[in-house]
């Protein structure tokens, strides 16, 4: 059987920035990965440029049933932190928005950058190798694998979330969990665009592709980014954002018009243009396709000179206070993350290791942490797996 330090369980963003972390501190680590490719996050993320850190990343940037739970890992490894090592292998980098770091060239070259250092801190990483059995031993733990047994002192469970099932997620972490009597609480598929009722959908479908600046609202959340029309329904930043605060049957608010006084605004071009119709003089604001079919779902005809103040703030209403009822989302087929998971009650917020049972850690994904669109949840994942690999 073979014996070492730590089993990590996944090689993904968290479980390799665990690896190199525990190798350079000595240990001997084994990474164990089911499918054949490492790192397949990693390389589809950001667009194939990987969006590898948000530099605005502080703990109000989460949800978790526990909002204080992030804080002392993303204290010890912050943004600067992993820029720093990005740096240090000379990845040249840009910020495309709100303080997001993007790959110049490809996503490769932050899996690059992470293979070397558990290259150089000596890890061992085994593709192809299901974990089927994790039991408790009295030195650690005994793993039977497709690829033999192994015994370990500490094993860290970094398998991730369950959005897109068909690169390699798996719930192999919420298993385990429940198999060691922690608390798993409920999960969604978030950062995931929103599917729409029949009557919206056959309306809204002919914006297909269209994009336009939007404040997105559920109580009082809200997120003024870019929405996209998609044949199936609503995407894009605003939409990915608001999505981890929906739950189903709820409604989300668009405001088509952020920071922009669209009555008064209206009230102006009444008097400058009584004889223009409504649709005319949206499409001063929008592309004239999207005034067309907004002003027709809305119901709104005629010149604005015969329009009174009433009917002028419903048509401010319409667009400012849109409220729509998604059908549902996308599901985990697209979506970018696994709101809810394993509980933080349950961990211990220093080292990321469970509360019941000794040497048993979890971090990344798994856990009731999730990040806004931007780069934080990749924060997350280097900041769990440094905690992590800081304690193995
Ligand atoms: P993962 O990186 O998912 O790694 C888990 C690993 O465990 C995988 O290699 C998986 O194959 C393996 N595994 C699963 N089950 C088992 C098992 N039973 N046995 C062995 N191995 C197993 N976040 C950002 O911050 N910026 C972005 O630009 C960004 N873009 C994204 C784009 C897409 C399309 C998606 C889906 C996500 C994106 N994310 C982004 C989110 C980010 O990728 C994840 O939050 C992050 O990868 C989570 O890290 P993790 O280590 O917890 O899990």
């Amino acid at each position: 059987m073979q014996q070492v330090d730590v089993v990590i369980v996944g090689a993904g963003a968290s479980g390799l920035m665990c690896a190199a972390t525990a190798g350079y501190r000595g240990r001997s680590v084994l990474v164990l990965e089911h499918t054949a490719k490492i790192g397949r996050k990693i390389l589809m993320s950001g667009g194939g440029r990987c969006n590898f850190a948000n530099i605005h990343n502080s703990p109000a940037n989460f949800i978790s049933q526990n909002p204080h739970f992030c804080k002392s890992a993303l204290s010890r490894y912050s943004a600067q932190d992993f820029i720093d090592l990005v740096d240090r292998h000379g990845v040249e980098y840009h910020e495309k928005t709100l303080g997001q770091l993007f790959c110049n060239d490809s996503s490769k070259e932050i899996l690059r950058v992470l293979m070397t250092e558990c290259e150089w801190a000596g890890v061992e990483i085994r593709t192809n190798t299901e974990v089927h059995q994790l039991k408790q031993s009295p030195n650690g733990f005994q793993l039977q694998t497709s690829n033999g047994n192994i015994s370990a002192t500490s094993v860290v469970i970094a398998t991730g979330g369950l959005s897109i099932p068909n690169g390699g997620a798996t719930s192999f972490a919420y298993d385990i969990a429940t198999e060691y009597g922690l608390t798993v609480l409920p999960r969604s598929a978030s950062l995931v665009p929103f599917t729409l009722q029949p009557k919206d959908k056959e309306v809204l479908s002919e914006l297909s592709g269209v994009s336009h600046q939007v404040r997105a609202s559920i109580g009082h959340t809200s997120f003024v980014e870019m929405m996209l029309f998609t044949h199936r329904g609503l995407s894009g930043p605003a939409i990915l954002q608001i999505s981890n605060y929906w739950q189903p049957g709820e409604e989300v608010e668009i405001d088509l018009f952020p920071g922009f006084d669209l009555l008064s605004w209206l009230k102006e071009q009444r008097d400058s243009r009584p004889k223009a119709d409504i649709t005319t003089i949206m499409a001063q604001q929008m592309s004239k396709r999207m005034a067309q079919i907004l002003c027709g779902k809305f119901e709104l005809t005629g010149a604005l000179g015969n329009l009174s103040n009433k009917q002028l703030e419903a048509i401010n209403t319409a667009f400012c206070h849109w409220r729509i009822k998604p059908s549902g989302t996308e599901g985990y087929r697209t979506a970018e993350v696994t709101l809810g998971g394993i509980d933080t009650d349950e961990i211990n917020q220093k080292t990321m290791q469970a509360k019941k049972v000794e040497g048993l850690y979890f971090i990344g994904e798994c856990l009731d942490v999730t990040g806004h669109l931007g780069g934080h949840n990749f924060n997350w994942a280097w900041a769990s797996g440094f905690a992590a690999g800081q304690a193995v």
